[in-house]
């Protein structure tokens, strides 16, 4: 049979930094196989929560003892900036760190405790549990995915991205080193494999990160065998800026925001609504803010954008700001990398457009350094053009009233809303409303997400 080779690329510079061989169908069976007898063999599944919590604690330490080296692999091979990367591999240890501090405090209960019955309910793992991940957080996303399920006593098989497949690699050898024999197996390969996990008759739980459109078909494939999902999907997310803002924190955020992982980023904020009585004034920030910017060697501790991941992608972003132009005003569109060996690689301009809610640039994720701008009048307004979109993951609300605050807050239709400096929790539900997804990770709530829940109800007459 022929094997399918992927050269791993760094899209800064446009080079091969390896290359990797997908698993081939035989290679996924196996590994699933392997998960599912560990599984079985129950050294995992029913080890007691707090020896697993300690486990996981383990887990989360060696993520940090080798912080820097998932941090530069990621760099390269996504191009993120180094600082960003070094938040990644925090964040994943993180993750770890949670789910021990979880796991070890769940608690079975017991119900119906009267003369003749006590009913006890039970969490069980779910089994083998599918994760497939996509390549703009690939450590991050990887461990929180892995630390809920892994928490709750499954066993997983791993499927990173083609373009991004080394920091899971590396991870799984890390964790390997921890965990009983087959409990986390990490298989290389692109959409068939992910195909090949989501039909397997072996696999319980898929925890699928990625697109929409994606998702979409893991959803259709999980129906056949009931198996239990988890969706993280796309997002449009808005940020809103009222009239009584701190506005140049809000600024600084806002670009923040849309320019992270150079926009490659499911949270990214790539919609900018504001007041209309503070419009131009916070436009001229905004657009301050983005001229001061740094494109290029994403291993450069003051870069800030680095490049898209594949030169199709690139094409995707470019496709997106030329129809920009026909539609939008310009408001703002930096420079590229001119000096070698970044004059190669698929880096896109910030740019910035005032936009109309009918225009692509508006409705689709971009995934680039692209920001849409557009006003609103008052409260009412702000929210029904953050709910105008079939995404609903993150907003972001700038407003010193904080009544105010919540109440929007509660009128947007998203999973996640900041409010001013506010940032979600590590041990929060993260998860969106309509096209983003289904189900909420992390915390309690990816345990929640990965176990069964069973009553055995005694007699005791
Ligand atoms: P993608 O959907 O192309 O691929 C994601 C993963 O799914 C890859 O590993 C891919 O090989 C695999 N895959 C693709 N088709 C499949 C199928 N039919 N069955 C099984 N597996 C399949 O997404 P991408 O381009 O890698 O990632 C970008 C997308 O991910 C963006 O839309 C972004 O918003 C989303 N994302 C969401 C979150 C979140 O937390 N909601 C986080 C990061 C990224």
């Amino acid at each position: 049979m022929q094997m399918t080779v992927r050269s791993v690329l760094d899209p800064a510079r446009d080079e091969v930094l390896t290359e990797v061989a997908d698993a081939t169908p035989e290679e996924v069976d196996r590994a699933i196989e392997t998960a599912h007898s560990a599984f079985n063999g129950g050294a995992w599944a029913r080890m007691p929560p707090e020896e697993r919590g300690a486990v996981l604690e383990r887990c989360a330490q060696v993520i940090r003892d080798h912080a820097d080296d998932l941090a530069l692999i990621d760099s390269k091979n996504v191009g993120k900036p180094i600082a960003q990367a070094n938040g990644d591999a925090e964040g994943a240890a993180e993750f770890f760190a949670v789910a021990a501090r979880h796991v070890a405090t769940l608690s079975n209960e017991a119900v119906d405790a009267s003369a003749t019955q006590v009913t006890l309910i039970v969490r069980e793992p779910v089994g083998v549990v599918a994760g497939i991940l996509p390549w703009n957080y690939p450590v991050a996303i990887a461990a929180a995915t892995l630390a809920p399920a892994l928490a709750a006593g499954n066993s997983v098989v791993l499927k990173p991205s083609p373009e991004t497949p080394l920091s899971a690699q590396r991870l799984g050898s890390l964790l390997a080193e921890l965990l009983p024999a087959g409990v986390v197996q990490v298989v290389a390969g692109g959409a068939d494999v992910g195909r090949q996990l989501t039909r397997h008759r072996l696999v319980s739980r898929i925890h699928f990160t990625g697109s929409t459109r994606a998702g979409e078909e893991v959803m259709t494939s999980a129906a056949r065998g009931f198996k239990r999902i988890g969706l993280e999907l796309g997002d449009k997310s808005t940020t809103m800026v009222f009239a009584d803002a701190p506005l140049e924190d809000a600024a600084a955020s806002a670009v923040r925001r849309f320019t992270a992982n150079q926009g490659e980023n499911c949270v990214a904020g790539s919609r900018l609504l504001v007041q209309d009585s503070i419009y131009d004034d916070f436009i001229a920030r905004v657009v301050k803010h983005a001229e001061s910017l740094v494109s290029g060697n994403p291993q450069h501790p003051d870069t800030d954008i680095g490049p898209m991941i594949t030169r199709q992608h690139l094409a995707k972003v470019s496709d997106l700001i030329d129809s920009a132009r026909r539609d939008s005003s310009a408001l703002f569109e930096g420079d590229l990398p001119t000096d070698s060996p970044y004059d190669n690689g698929y880096f896109a301009p910030v740019a910035i457009f005032e936009s109309p809610s009918t225009s692509r640039i508006w409705r689709e994720e971009v995934f680039g350094p692209v920001l849409a701008v557009a006003s609103f009048t008052d409260d009412a307004d702000a929210i029904a053009q953050a709910n105008d979109t079939a995404y609903g993951l993150m907003a972001h609300i700038w407003s010193q009233d904080r009544a105010r605050a919540i109440r929007v807050s509660r009128g947007v239709r998203s999973g996640m809303i900041r409010v001013n400096n506010g940032v979600e929790s590590a041990a929060g539900p993260w998860g969106g409303f309509g096209a983003s997804g289904i189900g909420r990770s992390l915390g309690k709530y990816g345990i929640d997400a990965n176990s069964e829940l069973k009553q055995i109800c005694l007699d005791i007459s």
